[in-house]
């Protein structure tokens, strides 16, 4: 997918491009954003591409397991992405989530690192907070929505976000239908 010093490594370079830059933020390209980051975790590049991609300001595409709203969001609070670092191992999520989410008011702040060992599986902090807030697993990829650096609380699944879709698109399909009966 590039040609950085890590070329000949990368799992994308028999990908479908257009995971990597997906055209809108309906749900179909975030599924396809959420395979572009897969694709990403499994690349020995990973690291060296996300700091390639903040560095040189790439503002479009998955890059190094970051969507454009991820490396915006480094960017807003001044961050870069941390260095891989040994990962904490807990017995439950509950026990997780009791240990490394702190409240701030009506935020919930991730004090952990990127991913935490459940017994031998990994998850991300949006992944532990979603499953110990609300005792289901969710529907694909967890974003956050909100601004907040750090906070797991305010979060979204696949399922919420073709609600929020189809939602829209009945409230546009009434407008349309009021507009041509007016
Ligand atoms: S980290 Fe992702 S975008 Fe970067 S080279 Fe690897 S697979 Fe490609």
């Amino acid at each position: 997918m590039n040609s950085r010093n890590w070329r000949g490594s990368e799992a994308c370079r028999t990908e479908d491009p257009e995971l990597f830059f997906p055209k809108g933020t309906d749900a179909a390209s975030m599924d396809g954003a959420d395979a572009a980051v897969r694709i990403c975790r499994r690349c020995p590049a990973m690291e060296a591409c996300a700091e390639w991609a903040i560095d040189t300001r790439q503002d479009h595409g998955v890059w190094g397991g970051l969507t454009e709203q991820d490396r915006a969001a480094l960017r807003r609070h001044g961050r870069i992405p941390q260095k891989r670092t040994p990962i904490q191992a807990f017995a439950s999520i509950q026990d997780a989530y009791g240990a490394l989410a702190q409240k701030d008011g009506r935020h919930v702040i991730w004090t952990g690192g990127n991913e935490v060992r459940i017994g031998s599986v990994r998850m991300t902090p949006n992944q532990v907070a979603w499953r110990a807030r609300r005792r289901t697993p969710p529907v694909g990829r967890v974003f956050t929505d909100c601004d907040r650096d750090g906070c797991v609380r305010h979060l979204n699944d696949q399922a919420m976000r073709q609600a929020r879709d189809a939602a829209r698109t009945t409230t546009a399909e009434r407008s349309a239908a009021q507009r041509r009966t007016a």
